[in-house]
Order: structure tokens, then C-alpha cells, then sequence
């Protein structure tokens, strides 16, 4: 799988991949990743990619023309590529989003800077758009970076443990049980005994209560989604 990201700001973004578990399946070849700049492509020669908002408001606004030459070359070299708009506009991204998009050849991320990206790029080029939440950021990388991040440990081989993917919160709309490492007491403070005793089968259940208890407290919207099909 491939990730592009179209971004004027590379160096922002290139040290997340240098580290950890992103930069070791990277070495495994899981996934590669790609970076374009929207000032190669501008025909302005003062090399411009932004400009004031059409019927006024504060701010800038990426220009449609190097965005267009931008992903019609990328279109070009690569028709399958599905290309996602970052914008607080788009639709909550979310871990099923993360799953699905897990199956794609290609992914490009279009990061808006200042006020925006013109409508016009997402009308004819984005296949989504997403939000990374409510509130809003100075750009797109940190977003772009997200999702990447969300959707690339979903891709075969790319986390050491895959058994850890079905235990994590946001499968079946439950937040996962609280965890505890070592030593059993810490601080004063012990860890459930059942975790303990080593009956596979009574944690697992003694996990599922709290799993639902946890969900319950901290995202009732979620609890109410389980209630309604049956599972709590
Ligand atoms: N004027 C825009 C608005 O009110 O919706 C906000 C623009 S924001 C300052 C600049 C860029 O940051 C956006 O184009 C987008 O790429 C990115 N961005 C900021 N917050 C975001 C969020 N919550 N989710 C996704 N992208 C975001």
C-alpha cells in the first residue's frame, strides 16, 4: 500500500515515520509513503498556492490550479489512487473507516493549510472527506497523519501482535477493559484478582463487564448503540 501526502509543509510530517512501529514496517516494505508539494505545480510566478477567499472573509485559500495539476498527474500515474480531503467539514473518521480503508492500493491525503482547500478541488478530485473532530487545527498534517497512522496498523504484518487489533476499543462499539502490567501492587494499589488467577475464560468475561462499564461512563453514545442491538 502506498500513502501520499500532498502537503506544503513535508517536514512537518517525515519524522512521525522514524520511530517506533510505522518506521519497522516501512523497512518491511507493509507500506511506502510519498510526499508532493502543491508549489511544484503552481503556475503563478511568485510561486503563489493560495489567495484571498472569493466574497470576502478573513484569511487565504489553497488555489485550485496547483491542486488540479497536482492530482491529475497523480490520477495520471496511479487511476486507482483514492484520494481523501482533510477538512473539519468532512465526516467523523472513525475506526471502521480505518478497517475498510485498510484494502486500498493507494491512499492520498490532501492537507488544507490557512482557510481552507477551494471547493472546487473537492468536488472534482476527493473521494472523501473527513474530520479528525470539533474543533480546529492549523492544518491538515496532523490529521493526514492520523488516518495513516489508524489505517496502516490495520495492514497485515504492520503490528507484531495482530490478536491485539480485536481487543481494541472502538470494535463492536466497546471500549477495551482497563489494563495492568507489573507488579500485581503498586503504589498501595492492586490490579483485579481475576486477571491473576490465570482462567483465560473468567477474565475474558470479568473483562467484558468492565469493558461494557467503561463504555457505559465515558461514551454513553456508544452504550446506547449496544443497547439497541442487544449485545450489553
Ligand atoms: N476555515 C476552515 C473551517 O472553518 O472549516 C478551517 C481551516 S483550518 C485552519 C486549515 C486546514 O486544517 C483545513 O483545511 C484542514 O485541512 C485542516 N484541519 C483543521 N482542523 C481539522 C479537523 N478537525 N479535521 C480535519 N482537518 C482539519
Amino acid at each position: 500500500m502506498t500513502f501520499t501526502f500532498i502537503t506544503l509543509f513535508r517536514e512537518i510530517m517525515e519524522g512521525y515515520f522514524n520511530d517506533s512501529i510505522l518506521k519497522r514496517a516501512m523497512e518491511e516494505k507493509r507500506f511506502t509513503i510519498d510526499f508532493r508539494n502543491p508549489r511544484d505545480y503552481t503556475k503563478n510566478k511568485h510561486l503563489k498556492v493560495d489567495d484571498y477567499a472569493a466574497g470576502g472573509g478573513a484569511g487565504l485559500t489553497l488555489m485550485p490550479q496547483p491542486l488540479f495539476d497536482l492530482l491529475g498527474s497523480l490520477k495520471k500515474e496511479s487511476p486507482k489512487v483514492h484520494i481523501i480531503a482533510m477538512t473539519p467539514a468532512g465526516k467523523p473518521f472513525r475506526q471502521a473507516d480505518a478497517v475498510r480503508l485498510s484494502h486500498k492500493e493507494h491512499i492520498a491525503f490532501i492537507s488544507g493549510r490557512y482557510e481552507g482547500i477551494d471547493e472546487r478541488v473537492i468536488e472534482t478530485y476527493c473521494d472523501e472527506v473527513f474530520s479528525i473532530g470539533d474543533y480546529i487545527l492549523t492544518g491538515g498534517e496532523l490529521p493526514s497523519l492520523v488516518l495513516c497512522d489508524a489505517i496502516s496498523r490495520n495492514l497485515d504484518g504492520v503490528l507484531g501482535n495482530q490478536g491485539s487489533l480485536d481487543e481494541e476499543s472502538f470494535n463492536d462499539d466497546l471500549l477495551e477493559a482497563p489494563s495492568f502490567s507489573k507488579p500485581a501492587t503498586f503504589n498501595g494499589i492492586g490490579t483485579p484478582s481475576e486477571y491473576l488467577k490465570g482462567n483465560h475464560s473468567k477474565i475474558a468475561d470479568l473483562k467484558f463487564v468492565l469493558a461494557l462499564d467503561k463504555t457505559k461512563y465515558f461514551r454513553p453514545d456508544m452504550y446506547k448503540r449496544l443497547n439497541k442491538k442487544g449485545k450489553q
